[in-house]
């Protein structure tokens, strides 16, 4: 079906922390990517995002840090936002679901379906802390998974296996505010009847076959189940108050309102251009408008069902077209995870990096149908091998080549031959497949067809040899750099939705009219650039990354979690039971030792953490322990200790650690283990 506009959206990001990678490439890239493909084809499109700011995590972040909900919003609002702009997402409206528009918006979307008498009241039994005083909201309790038997399930939704939880059916419920066991206590809210809606999100989901399979198996999976009523007011203060008489104290709940900010982001941005009614254009137009929602897929069961469901009850909004839902990116092998602090976080990279390698990393490793995994070793791999040595380098030679030997001026093409026409024609059709590929939201594919280009590029110079050429045939040389500056043109069109910075710094050097973003898509294959055309100075497009900043980027992130390790040994923890019986072969594999302490010290910057030298006997070694703020250095010296001697050096802090000291551990106490009598360093301990 022909479409006459295109209304792009990225889930909210919750403005209770800044953002990570494993969220740039879930949500926010691919639709970037997909949107500045779309301005160059000249669709009309309109591309929507905005901070999700109630809700109870960030009530709960407030009081942990003694101020109001409004401020922790408001920082992290300011650090997303910046933080999007410096890797190039290129929203038309970045709003704020705390503003007045989107209250009033919200408020007047919940009354319509309340005069249409479509919202049910219940008065039910919810989970009360009796030592605090207040009604908990379902992020404040955890418990038991009634589907999957996860431990730390939220009462609204198990993050292990994603489903809805109904709060009341939560296994072993504990409050997060004060560990107490909730009470039942009765309070009155009121329900969208979601499962009402089943036959006709069925219905218009059977169209929808095209749709990724993890998105359309999670739906099939709820209507199997049955869809249930949804609570969608809470008893909070912080939230969209509920606009009705008596009902004081209470506020819409955040996934009922969240969705709704993509509407009032609209609004706001057509306010903003002056014609205030535009934004109907985009929501009230079913026919003419091709709504997608790129989310993680976390987000799944909000965008593919219950906001749809929504929109049908309200009336006369447009529903999504395409739910490009992807998979989790994990970071070095395991879960992105801030508690653990092992997060990259998107605002940091860019203090250190240039936004187009992570853009394009990012994009090769996307996790469209599986879950993937950034790798700092990787990372640098592909920029160097491919951006640099791959991209770069073809510009970079055809650039050179003509400063040195055309004065810097395009030279003429003359009669091509079939080595010129087949790279011309890869240039040619490069736009019409790529666009191809994103058209169906498969990115790693689109990325892949764009560096063939560049490839057979660097193929055709050094087949070509215009080195040699130039010395016998100073013509036929004209027309073999000809050729590569009509592919620079095209691939500086081409990669722009990937690359947009370097894609904005090859066409500068190229030293054509306007910007990048203002070509046309379609004609980019064309040979368009004019004989006798003055080129700029080329410079370098994607420096190589040395290994030593990459080295570093990796010790960083185990001294992040390294210190989320130990914040997290301050916790009170029950004694846990012994573990599960090992083997006397498996205990010998460990080579413990006594070793003598012979000097020590704190690592910089840190309370803790112990930079030690040690005696092995036949040895000396360092070693990094976390004692300080119960051993000071001095009290170490002289020591002897129990190390295991054969475990893997790991950075901590930048600081290498060559084994591991025994010490026993109860709470906040730290018992080091020392030998009964003086004994030689190096004896083994067994
Ligand atoms: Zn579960």
């Amino acid at each position: 079906m022909k479409y006459q506009r295109l209304l792009v959206t990225s889930a909210l990001p919750y403005a209770n922390g800044p953002v990570h990678l494993g969220h740039l490439a879930g949500a926010y890239l691919p639709a970037d990517i997909y949107v500045r493909y779309h301005r160059l084809k000249g669709t009309e499109v309109l591309y929507i995002c905005g901070t999700d700011e109630y809700g109870t995590t960030i009530t709960e972040s407030a009081r942990k840090q003694g101020t109001t909900p409004q401020a922790i919003a408001d920082r992290y609002h300011q650090v997303i936002r910046e933080a999007f702009a410096g890797v190039g997402i290129s929203f038309d409206n970045f709003s704020r679901t705390s503003r007045p528009v989107h209250t009033r918006q919200t408020q007047e979307f919940f009354l319509r379906l309340y005069e249409k008498g479509l919202l049910k009241q219940k008065t039910e039994q919810q989970l009360y802390d009796p030592q605090i005083g207040q009604f908990l909201a379902d992020r404040q309790v955890v418990g038991t998974c009634h589907h999957c038997g996860y431990e730390k399930a939220y009462a609204d939704q198990c993050e292990s296996c994603g489903k809805a939880i109904d709060p009341r059916q939560l296994k072993n419920p504990r409050s997060l505010l004060s560990g107490a066991t909730p009470e039942v206590r009765e309070t009155t809210h009121w329900y969208f009847p979601l499962g009402e809606w089943q036959p006709q999100l069925e219905e218009w989901l059977e169209n929808k076959s095209h749709w990724k399979p993890n998105v359309l198996n999670f739906c099939r999976n709820y209507f199997a189940e049955g869809l249930q009523d949804r609570a969608i007011t809470r008893d909070l203060d912080w939230g969209v108050p509920v606009p009705l008489r008596g009902w004081e104290g209470k506020v819409l709940y955040v996934w009922f309102d969240a969705p709704i900010g993509y509407i009032s982001s609209t609004i706001e941005w057509a306010e903003q251009i002056g014609q205030p009614d535009q934004w109907k254009e985009y929501w009230c137009d079913r026919e003419g408008t091709k709504l997608v929602h790129f989310i993680g897929k976390d987000n799944i069961f909000f965008h593919a069902l219950l906001f749809p469901a929504m929109c049908m009850a309200y009336g006369n909004y447009v529903l999504a077209s395409e739910v490009p839902a992807n998979e989790f990116l994990n970071l070095e092998g395991d879960k992105f995870s801030t508690s653990r602090g092992w997060a990259v976080w998107l605002h940091e990279y860019l203090q250190r990096f240039d936004p187009d390698p992570l853009r394009y990393y990012l994009t090769c490793i996307m996790p469209e149908l599986a879950d993937s995994d950034f790798v700092w070793r990787d990372f640098q791999e592909r920029n160097n091998a491919e951006l640099a040595d791959t991209l770069g380098n073809f510009v970079q030679r055809a650039l050179t080549f003509v400063h040195r030997y055309f004065a810097g001026q395009v030279p003429a093409a003359g009669s091509l031959r079939e080595a010129d026409r087949a790279l011309l024609a890869a240039a040619a059709t490069a736009p019409a497949l790529l666009g191809e590929a994103l058209e169906r939201f498969e990115f790693k594919k689109a990325v892949r067809t764009l560096m063939d280009l560049p490839q057979a590029g660097n193929v055709y110079f050094q087949q070509q040899a215009p080195w040699e050429v130039r010395k016998t045939d100073p013509a036929r040389c004209g027309t073999i750099l000809n050729t590569c500056l009509q592919v620079c043109r095209t691939l500086a069109v081409v990669m722009f939705p990937f690359l947009p910075f370097a894609a904005e710094k090859l066409w500068r050097q190229l030293n054509l009219p306007g910007k990048v973003e203002e070509q046309s898509w379609d004609k980019a294959g064309e040979p368009l650039v004019p004989v006798g055309h003055p080129l700029n100075r080329p410079e370098i497009l994607f420096p190589k990354i040395e290994d030593e900043r990459i080295e570093a980027e990796v010790a960083r992130l185990h001294a992040a979690a390294a210190e989320a390790a130990q914040g997290e040994e301050k916790k009170p923890m029950s004694v846990k039971p012994p573990a599960e019986l090992i083997s006397p072969a498996e205990f010998s594999r460990l080579d413990l030792r006594i070793a003598r302490v012979e000097a020590a010290e704190r690592v910089p910057g840190t309370d803790r953490l112990l930079k030690l030298k040690i005696n092995l006997g036949e040895e000396r070694r360092q070693i990094v322990a976390g004692l300080a703020h119960i051993y000071p250095p001095e009290e170490m010296v002289g020591k002897l200790i129990v190390v295991v001697a054969n475990l893997q050096p790991a950075r901590i802090r930048g600081v290498e650690s060559q084994g591991m000291l025994l010490a026993a551990q109860e709470g906040e106490d730290i018992v080091l283990l020392i030998p009964e009598s003086d004994i030689a360093p190096g004896a083994k301990v067994r």
